[in-house]
């Protein structure tokens, strides 16, 4: 970076076979490290010296270390500027382990809302039931079950089939019930997920604005590293709902003791802050022609799909 960008080539032109990272257009012949094809630019450096072809701690280029490597990189890219001029496109692509990062980030962001929401919902439905059924058995067996009980009780073969339908312990009849009881509780998990889902759904516009840009074979894959190593500030939003809810408690609107503004405010700081970073890395790392324009669009109707799930949640929720 910091010598002069002809130095490194020999004539000042490109004299092997030297496809652009970006699309793949062969660069030889060219004087200027520059692709006419897809217009990315690059600096001599970038294009020849095999010192920065490895990462110095990318996870996609360190499997000898995997849980180092995946630490530095979340860590890493929770500094947008500094890591996306670390990347560059010329690094080799690990397409099995990009994914593999970029899985490990979202399967449990996507799962806190639900397991937030929803499963501390029923786990604490599950425990007040086991209660109730030890209180019954209690009664029926020391004969203090009063009339009404007793009515009840004749039309079930046993009692334990009576308390499995009056008083469900089982996982999935109680999540069931809880759904349909608990609409709020619903809503809460549809708020937090439409915000996980944001780089799925980036990725899909992406992918879809990238086959209309005319004549240039990109490689999709340099996108889905943008969009992978962004979504740690997403997985990060869970710790920081979890904690809101003990800290700003609002026991009244949700039984998951969270306020419904906090957890949308959450939910936009979060949006905002991916969608920044990611902006960084379409002008850093993406270089393509109108790589800004493309990575803005994709924003908005992110922001688009994000806010009709939250109006529809909001209107079902009611
Ligand atoms: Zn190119």
């Amino acid at each position: 970076m910091i010598n002069g960008p002809i130095e490194t080539s020999p004539s000042g032109t490109i004299t092997d076979d030297t496809p652009c990272p970006i699309c793949g257009y062969n660069m030889r012949g060219l004087s200027e490290p520059n692709c006419p094809e897809c217009g990315s630019r690059f600096t001599w450096n970038e294009i020849f010296d095999p010192t920065r072809r490895i990462h110095s701690y990318l996870f996609e280029h360190h499997p000898e270390r995997n849980i180092h490597s995946f630490v530095r990189t979340f860590l890493g890219a929770l500094r947008p500027t500094r890591f996306w001029k670390s990347l560059h496109p010329n690094q080799p692509l690990c397409v099995r382990r990009l994914w593999l990062y970029f899985l490990l980030i979202l399967i449990p962001t996507i799962g806190f809302p639900i397991v937030f929401t929803l499963g501390s919902e029923v786990a604490l439905k599950i425990v007040d039931n086991m209660e109730k059924r030890e209180d019954f058995k209690l009664r029926h067996a020391s004969g203090r079950l009063d009339r009404f009980d007793l009515m009840i009780l004749r039309r079930y073969p046993s009692v334990d089939a009576y308390l499995d339908k009056s008083l469900p312990t089982n996982p999935a009849t109680v999540s069931q019930r809880v759904m349909e009881h608990n609409r709020s509780l619903l809503q809460a998990v549809c708020t937090l997920g439409a915000v996980t889902f944001a780089p799925i759904f980036t990725l899909i516009v992406f992918l879809i604005f990238k086959s209309t840009l005319s004549k240039a074979r990109l490689n999709g894959n340099h996108i889905v590293r943008t969009v992978a190593y962004n979504s740690g500030i997403l997985f990060i939003m869970g710790p920081i709902v979890g904690a809101c809810s003990y800290l700003f408690p609002d026991r009244f609107r949700y039984s998951v003791n969270i306020d419904y503004d906090l957890l949308m405010l959450v939910g936009v700081a979060a949006l905002l802050i991916f969608s920044a970073s990611l902006l960084i890395a379409s002008v850093r790392y993406l270089r393509f022609n109108r790589a800004f324009a493309v990575a803005f669009s994709t924003q908005v109707v992110v922001y688009l799909i994000v806010g009709n799930i939250w109006l529809i949640a909001e209107i079902w929720g009611r």
